[in-house]
């Protein structure tokens, strides 16, 4: 589903992304690990084209994304196009990215209103089966303002997946929450991963990467150290960075 084929990244003079590879097959779950400043949200976000890479190319189920490739060149993709691949990509942030004016409900129903023009109630309907998915029926009227936060996230996941993406991308989706609101989103999470949603994950939760990963990737100065099936990688590491930052995480 997914491919990233050396990737590199800079801002300026920073390299920040310097050759990463990565498959994610469908229906897996991949979950990204590594120190801040790592590359891991940098990474997420060229993954979606919201960063324009520098070299290498991402794959997501078979389209390049951001660009079309004649013969070994390649042509940047115009914004509709772009708009068009990120659709298919639902992503959910460390900080809950809903509109703080609209109910949970309309905060689902927008997306699919104004961008796949599904009528109000075509809408509405997909987006309360979506609320019940995440365990908000009795929170569709809420207000952000009105949820917690974690219950805030769940929003959140309903919102990317009212769009039907074929891939769910998650910075960080608990590092903002209280620790006793942490479960709720990682459960939701779970149902996700086991009804066969694809997913990169970014998180310190190392019980969730053990538990739901196919996959473990540890990421450091923008390459990818050391991956592998969660349970090897965590029983045992490698490389000397992938122990060292273990023995601060675990
Ligand atoms: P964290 O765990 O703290 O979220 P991260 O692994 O997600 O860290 P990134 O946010 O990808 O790290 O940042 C990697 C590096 O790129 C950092 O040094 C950061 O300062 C730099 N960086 C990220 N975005 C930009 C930008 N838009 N302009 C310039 N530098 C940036
Ligand atoms: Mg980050």
């Amino acid at each position: 589903m997914v491919r990233a084929e050396n990737v590199h990244k800079s801002f300026g003079h920073l390299d920040v992304l310097k050759g990463i590879d990565l498959v994610v097959g469908t229906g897996e779950v991949s979950v990204v690990i590594g120190p801040s400043g790592s590359g891991k949200s940098t990474f997420l976000r060229c993954v979606n084209h919201l960063e324009k890479i520098n070299s290498g190319r991402i794959f997501v189920d078979g389209d390049l994304i951001g660009y079309r490739q004649h013969g070994d060149k390649l042509h940047e993709l115009r914004e509709k196009e772009v708009a068009a691949q990120r659709r298919s990509i639902g992503m959910v942030f460390q900080r809950f990215n809903l509109f703080p004016h609209m109910t949970a409900l309309a905060n689902v129903m927008e997306a699919p209103c104004r961008v796949k023009r599904q009528s109000k109630a075509q809408a509405r309907e997909r987006a309360v089966a979506l609320l019940e998915r995440v365990g908000l029926s009795d929170k569709v009227s809420n207000y952000p303002g009105q949820l917690s936060g974690g219950q805030q996230q769940r929003v959140a996941i309903a919102r990317a997946l009212a769009m039907e993406p074929k891939l769910m991308l998650f910075d960080e989706p608990t590092s903002a929450l209280d620790p006793e609101l942490v479960g709720e989103v990682l459960d939701v999470m779970k149902d996700l991963a086991r009804d066969g949603m694809t997913m990169i994950v970014v998180t310190h939760e190392i019980g969730f990467a053990r538990e739901v990963g196919d996959s473990l990737i540890f990421m450091d100065g923008g390459v990818v150290v050391e991956s592998g099936a969660p349970r090897e990688v965590l029983a045992d590491p490698k490389h000397d960075r992938t122990k060292a930052f273990l023995a601060k995480v675990l």
